[in-house]
């Protein structure tokens, strides 16, 4: 399984810099986990062949350029880009986003050539299938509804926190799996910023270790995201301080193997 974290920011001269302001994982050039940069950091290539989008929740950062990469493709899709969420999320972003007002309601459109765009709900806590990919979607603790994904194409498994403050729920499922090559958790805040942390329910890098402590899993790559662009260099400081073997902080743009 091949995952990149899509770059999300850039200098005046168009290259990618190392801040992640927006969430998009793509996997294997055909699925994504979260939208934020879909629509302006894709390759060519993978323009033409991600048609699957698995949303963990509505939140700006996870689906800022989401209506872009739908609205660049619409003469050209040959089948409809695939949003895969809960109902709780599909209703938001109806509500929210793909709601005439802020964008067309792209899900009633078509081109010569069928619908542009599919809502397909998917159940908490029961696998499901997205192309080669078998997903289970667990509720995680953030200020809006949102999951975590454990993802397995049969060979690797991996799972992703999304945005969330302490958990356990997740934690129990991936416990679960055979094995765990790779975990992407998030870091947004430095431990001095416990309280906003808190309040906003993300991760600081000391209670990233907390929730690390959860898991029966050794060995996988740990892969820190979401580190706020204002306190990157503390958050990355204060993760590797916390001396915990493959944990790393995943470098945007760079494709990753298991
Ligand atoms: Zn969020
Ligand atoms: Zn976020």
């Amino acid at each position: 399984m091949q995952i990149q974290l899509l770059p999300s920011s850039f200098d005046a001269q168009g290259s990618a810099n190392a801040a992640q302001r927006l969430t998009c994982f793509v996997i294997d050039d055909r699925v994504t986990v979260d939208a934020g940069s879909l629509g302006i950091a894709l390759s060519e290539a993978q323009r033409r062949t991600i048609r699957d989008v698995v949303v963990t929740h509505p939140h700006m950062d996870h689906i800022a350029s989401l209506p872009i990469f739908v609205d660049d493709l619409f003469g050209e899709l040959r089948q409809p880009v695939r949003i895969h969420a809960t109902s709780e999320v599909i209703e938001l972003l109806k509500a929210d986003v793909f709601n005439d007002t802020v964008y067309p309601k792209f899900d009633e459109l078509r081109n010569e050539h069928g619908p542009v765009m599919e809502y397909v709900p998917f159940q908490m806590g029961q696998e499901f299938q997205v192309a080669h990919l078998k997903l289970t979607a667990i509720a995680v603790n953030h200020i809006v509804p949102t999951v975590g994904l454990l993802v397995s194409d049969g060979k690797a498994t991996v799972a992703f926190s999304s945005d969330t403050a302490e958990t356990e729920e997740l934690w129990h499922v991936v416990n679960h799996a055979r094995h765990l090559n790779a975990l992407f958790i998030e870091a947004s805040f430095p431990d001095a910023m416990e309280a906003l942390a808190k309040a906003s329910k993300h991760l600081t890098p000391s209670m990233l270790r907390t929730e690390l402590n959860k898991l029966n899993h050794n060995g996988m790559d740990i892969l820190a995201v979401h580190l706020k662009p204002a306190y990157r260099e503390k958050v990355i400081q204060e993760l590797n301080e916390l001396g915990i073997e493959k944990l790393r902080v995943m470098e945007p743009g760079r494709i990753y193997e298991w």
